[in-house]
């Protein structure tokens, strides 16, 4: 409990709390079921920063859905993008004709979503929709916008709700804000 405590007094300020955020998630599940193709759903999830996102979101969908995850580094370790996506899997899930639904924690200079969305497209998949928890309302490296977006917010560094500083904060419940 101590632990925990601890670890929320690094949070300056809480921006989206956590009943919010599964009001919010109802609705997207409801957009998501009702406006793709029938059949059953791929959705892939980029870790680690996606899979809370993806846990609640995923278990509103009321229809036939299969799970993939991908690992992709976009930056390391610090606050700022890196500009280049690694994949690090060494075998990337067969998307074949599908359609898919790609899941990120947050869209920022839009290039993990470019390149991940093109990547999908390069190995056949049908079509990609993109669903993020998060949007910064700036301007961005690419010029991509998600199908699907949680909540708009500004362009400043966040964590909790999956999204980590350093390997940390990503099981808050909460997307805050940490102290300088
Ligand atoms: P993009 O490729 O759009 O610049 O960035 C997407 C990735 O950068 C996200 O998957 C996330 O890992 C990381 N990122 C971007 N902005 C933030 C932020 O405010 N907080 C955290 N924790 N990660 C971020
Ligand atoms: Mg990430």
């Amino acid at each position: 409990m101590s632990d925990m405590l601890g670890h929320r007094e690094d949070v300056d300020r809480v921006l989206i709390d956590e009943k919010v955020i599964e009001k919010r998630l109802d609705t997207m599940a409801e957009e998501i079921d009702r406006e793709f193709p029938a059949g059953p759903i791929l959705a892939i999830v980029l870790l680690k920063g996606a899979f809370v996102f993806a846990a609640d979101l995923l278990r509103r969908i009321p229809r036939p859905l299969e799970i993939e995850c991908l690992n992709v580094a976009s930056y390391h370790g610090g606050t700022e993008s890196s500009g280049s996506v690694k994949f690090l899997d060494h075998v990337l899930p067969d998307v074949k004709g599908r359609h898919v639904l790609l899941l990120d924690d947050i869209l920022d200079t839009g290039r993990t979503l470019k390149a991940v969305a093109d990547r999908l497209m390069l190995d056949g998949c049908a079509a990609v929709h993109t669903g993020v928890l998060l949007a910064k309302d700036k301007v961005r490296a690419e010029d991509v916008q998600a199908d699907y977006v949680g909540f708009e917010i500004g362009d400043e560094f966040v964590v909790g709700y999956g999204l980590d500083y350093q390997g940390l904060y990503r099981n808050l419940p909460f997307v805050g804000v940490l102290k300088p």
